[in-house]
């Protein structure tokens, strides 16, 4: 069979762009297919990525805001402070970086087609553009977002939760008496606990002059979310709006095929993202070098089968950690307002914040809950009535 391209890749978001000069670079021949005449607009992140960046992909330093090195973490009634004495974190201009991971693609020698991607046939490797054109490819790879028409094709249902931000100013003692601290304000990032949206949070990350970017995913809309979130800005701060934005992050599901005959699904379209913390970037990062991999191999040695082995890989790496983290979500959704203060105020008499400042990581959850399962800490910080409860959801004995 003749084929127009090696790869189409649908959506030339950091996902699309990465897994496009990954697979260029193997010396195949790549079509971009991105709906958007400018990529990246409107901003729907809150631009936070942990140190480890380097490992999965290029940051350029001009693209990097700020550092931190931990949080505040609030609940209603009390504040946790957790840090390290090294940078955990990066806040970037995730505008500039899906402009430099595109151009990186390009210059790559990927060609790029602004049309929208309208329907699939994942057995023939046809894909249906706006302009009524159709392409053909060995390998189509859906990376177009949440909302992916790939995944739909392939028979995915993702479910989405509503995320809502907004640019805030902020005056600088304003932020020092919401964390009841005069450590440096650029240095930390908020997060804020309430019974109301768990299992998501508030989250607030300077990115300096100021300015902050204050938002939320939860279950409910983006109406809800606007009120609930000036609710937030209202009790705790002076402060003034400059941009609002409006987003969905995908929660991730085992049972979601990401490989169906020449189908192939990476990020949100493949619903990659961290159940706890809503990040994508970096394993999504990681799961561009994974398909690479089988995507040169299945082309190399024209087998379609080998695509098996991404999902495959993918999830013996991720679903373990991935388990964990739905785990801890199961257990803050028992909890109302006045169990997260009780839960905190434990945390801080039994001395917690040094145990998270030291196992506690932004990527993973699994490693600090085994330590407080093996200090038998796990029943000292939660409300009695729960332990049952909790003892069902970890599987103890
Ligand atoms: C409010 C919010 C805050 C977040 N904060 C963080 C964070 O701090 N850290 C982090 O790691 N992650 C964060 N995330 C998640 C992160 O933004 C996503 O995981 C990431 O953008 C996924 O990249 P992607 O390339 O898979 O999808 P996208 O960035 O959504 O890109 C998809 C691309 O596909 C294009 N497209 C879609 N459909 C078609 C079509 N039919 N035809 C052609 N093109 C199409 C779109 O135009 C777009 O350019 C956040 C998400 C939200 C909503």
């Amino acid at each position: 069979m003749k084929f127009d391209c090696d790869v189409v890749i649908i959506g030339a978001g950091p996902v699309g762009s990465t897994i496009a000069y990954y697979l260029a670079k193997k010396g195949l021949n790549v079509m971009l297919v991105e709906k958007k005449k400018q990529i990246g607009y409107p901003l729907q992140c809150a631009g936070i990525v942990s140190r480890h960046i380097f490992n999965y992909n290029e940051l350029p330093d001009d693209i990097i805001l700020n550092t931190v090195n931990g949080a505040f973490l609030h609940t209603r009634n009390h504040i946790l402070n957790v840090k390290k004495d090294y940078e955990v974190a990066y806040i970037i201009d995730r505008i500039a970086y899906d402009e430099f991971l595109l151009k990186r693609a390009l210059d790559a020698g990927v060609k790029l087609t602004n049309q929208k991607a309208v329907d699939f046939d994942v057995n023939k490797g046809i894909t249906y553009l706006s302009n009524n054109q159709k392409v053909t490819s060995k390998i189509i790879v859906g990376c177009d977002g949440y909302n992916s028409k790939l995944s739909h094709s392939m028979g995915n249902a993702q479910s989405n939760f509503a995320a809502s931000q907004m640019l805030v100013k902020i005056d600088e003692n304003n932020m020092k008496s919401f964390r009841n601290s005069n450590e440096s304000i650029n240095n930390y990032v908020d997060t804020y606990l309430l019974e109301e949206i768990l299992p998501g949070f508030i989250w607030v990350i300077p990115i300096g002059n100021n300015r902050y970017r204050v938002g939320l995913f939860s279950t409910h809309s983006h109406k809800r979310q606007d009120e609930i979130l000036k609710g937030f800005l209202n009790d705790n701060f002076y402060y003034e709006i400059i941009e609002k934005y409006k987003g969905f992050i995908p929660v991730f599901s085992s049972n979601n095929k990401v490989v169906k005959n020449r189908g192939l699904l990476i990020g949100d379209a493949a619903g990659q993202i961290k159940p706890t913390s809503g990040g994508g970037l970096m394993i999504a990062f990681d799961a561009c070098r994974v398909a690479c991999k089988y995507i040169t191999e299945a082309i190399r040695k024209d087998d379609l089968d080998i695509l098996k082995g991404y999902q495959k890989e993918f999830n013996k790496k991720y679903s373990k950690e991935f388990n964990y983290q739905f785990k801890v979500q199961k257990t803050l959704n028992l909890l109302s307002d006045k169990d997260l203060d009780y839960f905190f105020l434990k945390l801080k008499e039994n001395n917690c914040e040094e145990l998270i400042s030291e196992y506690g990581d932004m990527e993973t959850q699994s490693a600090l809950v085994k330590e407080f399962i093996k200090r038998g800490l796990i029943f000292k910080i939660m409300p009695a009535f729960l332990f049952k409860k909790i003892v069902n959801i970890f599987g103890f004995r």
